[in-house]
């Protein structure tokens, strides 16, 4: 018998044999959130998205915490403790389904319950997180303003001590999850540097109007944050964290998980272009069995599963605590910019159908428009990149 005959078939799911790196908890997991979102997302979202909703949100919500992907990687108060890998494999599944339904779990996950979990006090944790792993309390996280963005370190929302208490003023802008959210993680300048604040959205004062429009992310709740003189007592400071150090890691959390998100939205549209080029014909064979479609298809798959496997490579570094946050920025920067051209290649396979809402290709495409923005934009990932490259610092 030849070495050949031994070898395991190819399979166009798994070209290169990456679920050979899982453990059969990895595939539990991706399996329970996969038949999760077929069941739960998929046959909606493509309405959700046309109407520019998330219906039902609360209710998801409290769903994705019964399957524990709500702060899944953290450990106690009710979270699942599971590992990066499998945190990872969670958001790949549900940005399969939708960018937006991957930002509702990243937003309360590694965003909000993770500053409360690695800088809030016991009674912060205690009172919080339980319920924001059941999904009974949904989070927010405010760092972006009008006017700063990339550069929150010149934010003008602020907090002034009165007493014992603290009164924040300002508005945050772009806020994910903000006009449902219970509770709202607020990045604020104080004389001590910039600090974060625990802010329940029942607060006199605040306010979370939601922002229309939008053309991405249509089934994601975005929202501005108006803090009008919200008065908080002394305990509402995150005590553990000063600086930008706090909601950098935050976001650095989060942005891990995008990295294998963004490959979800990609493996979507990648699917989308190969069924429909094996059974799209046009000169009396498929679509498929011209070489320019094979190109572009051989190609989609390559970056497709060459991020896959930079995103578990990723994984395991954070599993061991050896993940640095450039190598985050490298991850981020390959994988939205490369899942979004996925998407593009895939729509143009789909010829006009690809601009369709019967198709996941254009929804997925026009999401990852904000993935490419939200979390730092490429162009931030690439001067972090360029700053551990050279040792020299572009960003001012
Ligand atoms: C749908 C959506 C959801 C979001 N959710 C949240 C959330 O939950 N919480 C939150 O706090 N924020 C959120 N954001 C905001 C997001 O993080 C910001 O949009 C992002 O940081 C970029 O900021 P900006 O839009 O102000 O762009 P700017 O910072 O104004 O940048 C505009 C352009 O200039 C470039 N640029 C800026 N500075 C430089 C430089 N030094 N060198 C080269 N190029 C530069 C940028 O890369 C970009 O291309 C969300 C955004 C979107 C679209």
């Amino acid at each position: 018998m030849s070495a050949s005959a031994k070898l395991p078939p190819f399979d166009a799911a798994d070209p290169l044999g990456i679920d050979d790196l899982l453990e059969p908890e990895d595939l539990a997991v991706r399996d329970t959130v996969r038949t999760w979102a077929a069941d739960r997302v998929l046959p909606y979202v493509a309405d959700w998205y046309e109407q520019g909703e998330l219906p039902g949100i609360r209710d998801l919500a409290r769903e994705l915490g019964s399957i524990g992907a709500l702060g899944m990687s953290l450990t106690g108060y009710g979270c699942a403790g599971a590992s990066a890998v499998q945190y990872g494999l969670a958001c790949l599944e549900l940005e399969a389904a939708d960018s937006g339904i991957r930002s509702l779990v990243s937003v309360q996950g590694s965003l909000a319950m993770y500053a409360i979990h690695r800088f809030g006090s016991e009674e912060q944790k205690l009172e919080w997180l339980p319920r924001m792993a059941a999904g009974e309390v949904i989070g927010c996280f405010g760092l972006t303003e009008p006017d700063h963005g990339s550069d929150p370190a010149s934010m003008r929302t602020h907090a002034k001590r009165d007493g014992d208490d603290w009164v924040l003023n300002g508005r945050k802008m772009w806020i994910t999850n903000g006009s449902v959210a219970g509770v709202a993680v607020v990045w604020a300048r104080t004389e001590e540097g910039i600090r974060g604040f625990v802010v329940p959205t029942d607060s006199p004062g605040f306010s979370a109007p939601e922002i229309k429009h939008k053309w991405s992310l249509r089934a994601s709740v975005t929202s501005e944050l108006v803090l009008d003189d919200v008065r908080l007592p002394a305990t509402a400071v995150l005590p553990e964290v000063t600086g930008l150090r706090g909601p950098l890691s935050c976001l650095s959390h989060a942005r891990y998980g995008i990295v294998w998100g963004a490959m979800g939205a990609a493996r979507s549209s990648f699917e989308a272009a190969l069924d429909y080029a094996r059974s799209r014909e046009q000169f009396g064979r498929p679509i498929g069995g011209f070489q320019l479609t094979q190109a572009k298809l051989a190609d989609m798959a390559v970056e497709l599963h060459k991020g896959i496997l930079l995103a578990h490579h990723l994984g395991r570094r954070m599993d061991a605590g050896r993940l640095r946050p450039e190598q985050v920025s490298f991850g981020k920067l390959n994988n939205v910019r490369e899942a979004i051209e996925i998407c593009r290649t895939a729509r143009t396979i789909l010829g006009a159908n690809g601009i369709s809402l019967e198709y996941p290709v254009m929804r997925h495409a026009t999401n990852l428009e904000s993935v490419l923005t939200y979390e730092g934009t490429v162009e931030m990932h690439q001067l972090v990149l360029g700053k551990a490259l050279t040792g020299l610092d572009a960003f001012r």
